[in-house]
């Protein structure tokens, strides 16, 4: 590509508007701009290194045998009324309405246009295990959007799903989504981290993030510094609904007396599966019930305990005011240390607390399934909340570090519960209508773009890593009006293309000093100069990642690159 003939307007200013380095230097080197607040057009050489990042994705997706296809980013309410997320996305959920007046959201995630194209298209086990996934335009009405491409309004992620017939296929299929996530941010270059993350208002149970390393980022992850231990702290609200005494006198009714209760019971009395380590305690406070929940389907629970509790005003807690209640004891590890002024009402699953981990068998006995050491890992994730730098790691080993993340890739196991909405069934192989069971993993394509360029960069701009530079070489004509410089550049320029080396030549008429700044600025890991002695052949190949550079003639630079 000449550079002269495409559109990379570089700035030699900072934006005033550009906090971390990624979003300076995207917007510097002229690979993006921004149209709206979190809006971002990508320009070409943006758009190249977009492209890049999607290629890795698509081929990694692939190889872990996800079919790839694409879904409208306009997306009728009706199914997200049928989920519940119509209400529950608040105003991050994009909404509009068409010329006849129909309500519509701009898709901030795809889980109930594909669960409704599955849930109409495969009627058989047959058909099943199915994965599929697509690279394309979210949108989500941020309450801040930041830091350039890691924060939009308007952002591409890579979204996969998996339908299943029983847990033990789900599980084979995150196993594999894991990998592909492994392999595809090792391919970007990037030092990160996956760790066990909140399945917050997603539903899910087993869950993991992966975390770019970066002290930009919003996330604290806690660490063992010997073991694999690692977990996002970013942990779900503990919810507490706050009931009028008849509502909560009544919601007792329901769940017999007072006293203690199997996570079975509560199961039923929340008509809903409990995962391990769902907590719930309903205590009373100065003559109100305060039922606390503590765990990552507080969404799905909000709901049920609306119903459950018959109660038309019921409020929810922030967490600082469940910390200041239970002097920030729920959920933290160890028994819980709940204040004289407060009456247990009914301690359904305070064992559960008070251990962190809990399972319920057929029988109604604890912990009978439980194995400490794996539950406790697994299970006790949203207890660090109140971990500390220097604790000892859960799982036994090493000590507690923290360091910041961006999160740039999630992968949950669903589990039934956009199925069980949506009504995705299945015949199984006796006959018998089923619920399919579903997981779901997302990539932020863009943000991880922006990741990269917050591990790859030096004071002077970009240093692209291998696989995603927009080309391998930067061409540069030192004064294009040399004849002798210009031919041997021209000369290169073709030979490189012919060899398939992508390469950009900066064949402007601009000043030396202005193509060498915008050059470094760009990060292209290879540049090589026609300057001076290009009447004997002789160009400078200079290598940005280490500053290297060299004296070579034209006859050895295929070889020097490959
Ligand atoms: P965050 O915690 O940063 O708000 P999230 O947990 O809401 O992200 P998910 O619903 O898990 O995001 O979406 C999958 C992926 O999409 C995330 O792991 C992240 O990489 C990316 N992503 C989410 N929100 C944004 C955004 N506003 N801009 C760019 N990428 C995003
Ligand atoms: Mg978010
Ligand atoms: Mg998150
Ligand atoms: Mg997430």
């Amino acid at each position: 590509m000449r550079q002269s003939q495409t559109l990379i307007p570089t700035l030699k200013e900072t934006p005033a508007d550009a906090e971390i380095k990624s979003h300076q230097l995207l917007v510097r080197a002229g690979f993006i701009r921004q149209t709206a607040s979190g809006v971002y057009s990508f320009l070409p050489m943006g758009n190249k290194v977009l492209k890049n990042v999607e290629k890795i994705v698509r081929e990694e997706m692939e190889r872990a045998g996800a079919a790839e296809m694409l879904m409208p980013a306009l997306q009728l309410s009706d199914l997200w009324k049928e989920t519940g997320r119509w209400e529950k996305m608040g105003p991050e959920l994009m909404r509009l309405h068409d010329r006849h007046d129909r309500e519509f959201a701009l898709g901030a995630t795809h889980e109930e246009v594909v669960t409704s194209i599955v849930r109409d298209e495969v009627k058989s086990y047959k058909k099943l295990p199915l994965s599929v996934f697509q690279i394309q335009t979210k949108f989500r009405d941020e309450q801040r959007p930041r830091f350039g491409l890691l924060r939009g309004r308007e952002f591409v992620m890579k979204d996969a799903y998996t339908f299943h017939t029983n847990e033990e296929s789900l599980d084979e299929a995150y196993k594999k989504m894991y990998q592909a996530y492994q392999n595809i941010f090792t391919r970007c270059g990037l030092n990160f981290r996956a760790v066990i993350a909140d399945s917050g208002a997603m539903g899910g149970k087993d869950t993991h993030e992966f975390m770019v390393l970066s002290d930009i980022g919003e996330d604290t992850i806690a660490f063992s510094d010997t073991s694999d231990f690692a977990a996002n702290i970013e942990m779900a609200p503990v919810n507490v609904t706050y009931a009028k005494s008849d509502e909560a006198e009544a919601a007792l009714a329901k769940v017999d007396t007072p006293g203690y209760k199997t996570m079975m019971e509560v199961s039923e009395f929340l008509g809903q599966p409990l995962d391990k380590g769902i907590k719930s305690l309903l205590f009373k406070v100065d003559e109100r019930f305060v039922l606390v929940l503590s765990r990552g389907d507080h969404e799905i629970n909000d709901i049920k305990l609306k119903n459950a509790l018959d109660a038309s005003s019921v409020e929810l807690a922030t967490e600082a005011e469940v910390q200041q209640l239970f002097h920030a004891e729920v959920g933290s590890i160890g028994p819980i240390n709940v204040p004289d002024d407060i009456e247990i009402v009914a301690d359904y699953a305070v064992e559960a607390i008070t251990n962190g981990y809990a399972g319920a068998n057929e029988d109604n006995t604890h912990y009978k399934n439980v194995n400490p050491d794996r539950d406790f890992k697994i299970s006790s994730y949203q207890d660090l909340r109140f971990i500390m730098e220097g604790d000892p790691s859960p799982d036994g080993q090493g000590i507690i570090k923290f360091a910041k993340g961006i999160e740039v890739g999630h992968i949950f196991k669903l589990g039934k519960f956009y199925a069980e909405k949506l009504g995705a069934k299945y015949l199984n192989e006796q006959g018998k209508q089923e619920t399919m069971i579903m997981g779901c993993y997302g990539i932020g394509v863009s943000r991880t773009l922006a990741a990269i360029v917050e591990q790859y960069h030096d004071e002077n701009g970009i240093k692209w890593p291998q696989e995603i530079t927009p080309y391998q070489v930067h061409l540069i004509a030192v004064n294009p009006k040399n004849e002798e410089q210009s031919k041997l550049a021209e000369e290169i320029y073709k030979e490189l293309q012919k060899q398939n080396i992508s390469v950009l030549f900066d064949d402007r008429k601009e000043r030396p000093g202005v193509k060498f700044a915008d050059s470094d600025l760009i990060g292209l890991p290879i540049r090589i100069t026609v300057g001076k002695r290009a009447g004997e052949g002789y160009v400078e190949y200079k290598v940005r990642d280490n500053g290297e550079q060299d004296e070579l003639h034209v006859s050895e630079l295929v070889n020097k690159i490959n």
